[in-house]
C-alpha cells in the first residue's frame, strides 16, 4: 500500500493548526500509520531538504524548519501521495487554491505550514529518514474498511 510522508512544519503547529491538518487526511479516508512531535537539528533538515541546497533560500527554509516542534507523519492510502499534493496545495500559497490546506491557512511561500513528499520514492526515503524506528502495525481486522 502507497505511503506518503507529511510533516506540519513549525508555523502550523504554533498556530493551532494540528488537528485541523491531521483531520482532512482523515476524513479523506487515509490511515495514519506514524506520527511524532519531534524537534529537528540543523545538520537533520539539511538532510530532509538536501535536494535544494543550491537554492536561494535554503538556508531560511532550514532556519524555518529547525525553529520550533514539527509534526511527523506517515500516512497511507491508495495514491496517498498524489492525493495528499492535492490535499496540501501548491508550494506558493499565492497559488494555492482555497480548499487546499496551504490555500486555506498561509498566505507566504516561505511559511507555508506543511511538507508532502513529492513522489513515491521520495516518500519511501524521507520516511526511512524521519523514522528510522519503523512504524506501528495495524491489525488486519482494525481496517476492513480503508484503501
Ligand atoms: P513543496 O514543499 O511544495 O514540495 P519545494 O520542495 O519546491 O516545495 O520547496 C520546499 C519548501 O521550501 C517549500 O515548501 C517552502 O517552504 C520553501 N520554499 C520553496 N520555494 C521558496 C521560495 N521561493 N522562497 C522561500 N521558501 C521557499
Ligand atoms: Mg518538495
Amino acid at each position: 500500500m502507497e505511503q506518503t510522508f507529511i510533516m506540519i512544519k513549525p508555523d502550523g503547529v504554533q498556530r493551532g493548526l494540528v488537528g485541523e491538518i491531521i483531520g482532512r487526511f482523515e476524513k479523506k479516508g487515509f490511515t495514519l500509520k506514524g506520527l511524532k512531535f519531534i524537534t529537528v537539528d540543523q545538520a537533520f533538515a539539511e538532510k530532509h531538504y538536501a535536494d535544494l541546497s543550491a537554492k536561494p533560500f535554503f538556508n531560511g527554509l532550514v532556519e524555518y524548519i529547525v525553529s520550533g516542534p514539527v509534526v511527523a507523519m506517515v500516512w497511507e492510502g491508495k495514491n496517498v501521495v498524489t492525493t495528499g499534493r492535492k490535499i496540501i496545495g501548491a508550494t506558493n500559497p499565492a497559488e494555492s487554491a482555497p480548499g487546499t490546506i496551504r490555500g486555506d491557512y498561509a498566505i507566504d511561500i516561505g511559511r507555508n505550514v506543511i511538507h508532502g513528499s513529492d513522489a513515491v520514492e521520495s516518500a519511501r526515503k524521507e520516511i526511512a529518514l524521519w523514522f528510522p524506528e519503523g512504524i506501528a502495525e495495524w491489525r488486519s481486522s482494525q481496517h476492513s474498511w480503508i484503501y
